[in-house]
């Protein structure tokens, strides 16, 4: 007979930073007023990382569970919209192209608008670029923005957006939220992680100044840390630094130079890349570069050289480790957040793996007896989504054409991982792309970077051809030009916000 579990009276999270807060909003919008408690212990003394401010589509994901008003949230955040990724210099120096979020054109049954769009390269002259045919793309491009449509038969219900946000500000938002729904806050400074003798599980954290705190599931949000699921449980740690060798950044904000454009801009470097995130107040800046190939001063002056207005504070350096923790749920502790593993900024996935382990914890939550599956199924779920996304990330640096420096040698030539060179050689070989288990990366996403980093299909898939000549040109002519129409009556990306979401 099913019994009825014996659910936790206590969940204690350590860390106040997004992946703290966002764990505690979510916790205590799913689990309401109930009986389990929620305590968040953070230190303002050792503060929070700080960057994280450009996000991906799911967000809205998270942001629709909470039930967060959208324009409230970008006022009170500072946001923008982003619409995609400009990459400059990645294939080559002085190459553009746009990782647009949403789709390209519109498949016809089963066959793929790129596909249909890599035959009409060869049966006409001067065919638009694929950009053309994706209506967050063009609306990137012309720093245009409007609400997707709702109905499907409109081209702007394929627009895909996501958000630029104050990384302090959003912890702050996210902090009312879970205070109001009952979250206890404590200011403390974790000293010392107690286990329990018989199994090894955390029973209590020591603070500075004497407090215990008690619970059943600990959280650990603490960041690079990893206080306790690796400084008190010793998960360990899997190093992709042979495969992602950038392991330093240094960031620094600065003076909007213009209206805010809804895209982040990576631009790549001798020995790495520059991101530009620009919001409502200020514009976001860094350089992540590889201590294996330059060093802090040449990154720090690289990074001070191609700002765009006057900088508003010191710069600030951080260093990682790219990887992911061995276990990311072991015993009562849960890593989330960059204590679970950190795969290097350039895809801006940080924000989502936290909201994908959050989503996973309350599919899977468990009660005081732990049950071991519970723990597996969540470690072999995340640990797939690391991987996947660290092969995404990997095929930007390895999918080049520079060689003018040791860097680029090096990330062009080095070997990657086996279900890498598998994707790519099956979109070599007829432009083929397969989402994998849920892989957050879909055939959109692949497609734009492999295009982008100039890796080119043999040939298309010859379903293409059961479509006449005349047929392709018709479809394509008329996506283009809905697409055109649709970008030219819309509002220009800062109207936009001024009108529904500037901030105060
Ligand atoms: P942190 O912000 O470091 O928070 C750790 C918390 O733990 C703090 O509150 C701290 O006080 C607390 N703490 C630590 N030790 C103790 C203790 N002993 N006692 C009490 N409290 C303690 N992600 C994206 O999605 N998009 C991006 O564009 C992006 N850019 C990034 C750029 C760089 C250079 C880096 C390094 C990261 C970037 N990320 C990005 C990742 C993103 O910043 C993080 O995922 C996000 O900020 C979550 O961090 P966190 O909450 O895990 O850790």
């Amino acid at each position: 007979m099913t019994t009825a579990p014996s659910s936790l009276d206590k969940i204690v999270i350590v860390g106040g930073g997004t992946a703290g807060w966002m764990t505690a909003a979510a916790l205590s919008k799913f689990l309401r007023a109930g009986k389990t408690n929620i305590e968040l212990v953070e230190s303002e003394e050792i503060g929070t990382v700080g960057v994280g401010e450009a996000t991906i589509p799911p967000i809205n994901t998270f942001n629709g569970l909470l039930g967060i008003d959208e324009n409230d949230f970008i006022s009170k955040t500072q946001a923008t919209f982003k619409l995609g990724i400009e990459f400059t210099n990645w294939a080559k120096k002085g190459h553009t192209y746009i990782h647009p979020f949403g789709d390209y054109g519109q498949d016809v049954e089963a066959i793929k608008f790129y596909q249909l769009w890599l035959k009409l390269r060869q049966i006409s002259q001067n065919v638009p670029y694929i950009d053309e045919f994706c209506v967050s793309a063009m609306a990137a491009r012309h720093g245009k923005y409007l609400a997707p449509a709702r109905d499907p038969r409109q081209v702007l219900s394929a627009l895909a957006y996501a958000f630029h946000f104050d990384a302090t500000l959003y912890a702050r938002y996210l902090r009312q939220f879970a205070e109001d729904r009952g979250v206890i806050r404590t200011e403390g400074k974790v000293t010392k992680v107690n286990l329990r003798g018989e199994d090894g599980f955390i029973a209590s954290l020591d603070l500075e100044g004497g407090r215990t705190v008690e619970g059943d599931l600990f959280i650990d949000c603490t960041g690079f840390r990893g206080l306790l699921i690796e400084g008190a449980l010793e998960t360990g740690y899997e190093d992709w630094t042979h495969w992602l060798p950038c392991d330093r950044a240094v960031a620094v904000p600065c003076e909007n130079a213009g209206p805010p454009d809804p895209f982040t801009r990576s631009t790549a470097h001798e020995a790495g890349w520059q991101w530009r995130i620009p919001l409502q107040h200020r514009m976001g800046n860094g350089h992540v570069w590889s201590s294996g190939f330059t060093d802090e001063e040449t990154a720090t002056t690289r990074l001070m050289q191609n700002l765009e207005g006057k900088p508003l504070a010191d710069p600030r350096h951080l260093r990682f480790t790219t990887g992911r923790r061995r276990k990311f749920w072991y015993k009562n502790c849960v890593a989330i957040g960059l204590s679970a593993g950190f795969l290097e900024p350039l895809e801006s996935t940080s924000i989502h793996l936290i909201q994908a382990g959050i989503s996973k914890l309350i599919a899977l939550f468990p009660d005081k007896d732990f049950a071991p599956i519970e723990a597996e199924e969540y470690n072999r779920l995340t640990a797939m989504q690391f991987e996947q996304i660290r092969d995404f990330i990997i095929l930007h640096y390895h999918a080049t054409e520079r060689d003018d420096s040791e860097f680029w040698n090096y990330v062009r030539t080095m070997s990657i991982p086996e279900s890498l060179t598998r994707k790519m050689d099956l979109f070599k070989s007829k432009g083929r792309i397969f989402r994998f288990e849920d892989e957050l990366f879909g055939e959109a996403n692949w497609l734009s970077v492999f295009l982008g980093q100039n890796v080119w299909p043999r040939a298309y898939d010859p379903m293409v051809d059961t479509l006449s000549d005349e047929q392709i040109t018709q479809i394509a002519g008329q996506i283009h030009h809905a697409i055109r129409t649709t970008i030219e009556k819309m509002p220009s990306h800062q109207d936009y916000i001024t009108r529904f979401c500037a901030a105060p």
